[in-house]
């Protein structure tokens, strides 16, 4: 598992663990955190390796499935990383289907609804081949995970290796760190600090916002999937605008945090929402937490550990 220690990575750690996997956790802790793996510390079929896998995967013997979920992915870490989310998505892709085609195992590449840029079709269907600019701020994340898609697919053809390919919508849940600038994140915390809600632009944006524990369990139907190579959508449908969502936190954290404009980032998609047709038909996966409910386990969870995670 690259990027274990992952806000994603972590919860699918733990999923695997509980259903009786010996997992190998490989993560550079730039963006992930230890205290994610905390639950995890005292297992004896849980081991983690602090590395780079842009560098080096250090995993000997075989293993059943290689999960790729290592790099940046909140807007303001990637920007912050440009150069080591291109590496993550290139040279860490190459070793980690290299691992998987080694072992005979399934390789699932944690791509996402990036790919589509910012959509001129609605839904994104995963024929939809995406509006990125392939120069613009964005594109390190966008191209990096468009080239993993890439990778993983001449992997398959040419090597014969068994993949997976996930596009993963925007995923909420507790463990969403406190600083790295994401929608939910923010708006949880703004909301119990009581500081102003920082909505860009004017809020109509739309995004489309998945619990954590069903996109785990997406990942897993992937995962179990052989010789279905996707690329597969994973999101939850229920499409909202930002500025309901800032409503929606502020009305369950029970706050009375007012909402400020700030300016939109550049090349900000307007709108995003998954065709899930896929996962429903080849998977039999589709989410079943509602917003309301996940958002209310977020919240419970900053509530907790707002003062540690730094407020
Ligand atoms: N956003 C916002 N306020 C914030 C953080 C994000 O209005 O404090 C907006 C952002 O401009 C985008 C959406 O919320 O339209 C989702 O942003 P996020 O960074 O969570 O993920 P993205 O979907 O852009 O990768």
């Amino acid at each position: 598992m690259a990027g274990g220690a992952g806000f994603l990575g972590s919860h699918l750690c733990e999923r695997l663990v509980a259903r009786g996997d010996d997992v190998v956790c490989l993560d550079d802790l730039s963006t992930g955190s230890a205290g994610n793996l905390a639950p995890l510390g005292d297992c004896a079929a849980f081991s983690f390796v602090r590395c780079d896998v842009s560098r080096h995967v250090p995993v000997e013997g075989a293993v059943d499935v290689v999960f790729h979920l290592a790099s940046p992915a909140s807007p303001p870490a990637y920007l912050a990383h440009p150069l080591e989310t291109l590496a993550a998505g290139s040279e860490g892709t190459r070793r980690l289907a290299e691992l998987a085609g080694a072992s005979g195992a399934r390789f699932v590449l944690a791509s996402t609804s990036e790919v589509y840029g910012d959509p001129d079709v609605h839904p994104q269907p995963e024929r939809y081949r995406g509006n990125v600019d392939p120069v613009g701020p964005r594109s390190v994340y966008d191209e990096a995970k468009r080239f993993a898609e890439a990778l993983t697919m001449a992997a398959h053809r040419a090597r014969g290796v068994d993949v997976g390919i996930a596009r993963i919508f925007n995923t909420y849940g507790p463990r969403l760190s406190s600083g790295d600038g994401r929608v939910v994140s923010n708006f949880c915390v703004q909301a119990l600090t009581g500081q102003p809600l920082t909505v860009y632009g004017d809020g109509s944006q739309t995004r489309s916002l998945c619990f954590v524990s069903d996109l785990v369990s997406g990942l897993l139907a992937l995962a179990g999937a052989t010789g279905l190579t996707g690329p597969v959508n994973l999101g939850n449908p229920d499409e909202r605008t930002v500025g309901e969502l800032a409503r929606l936190v502020v009305k369950l954290a029970g706050s009375s945090s007012p909402v400020e404009h700030r300016p939109l980032p550049t090349d900000d998609p307007r709108r995003r929402c998954p065709d899930i047709t896929l996962a429903r038909g080849s998977l039999g996966w589709q989410p079943a937490v509602t917003l309301e409910d996940g958002l209310e386990l977020t919240l419970a969870w900053f509530r907790r550990h707002i003062g540690g995670a730094g407020g």
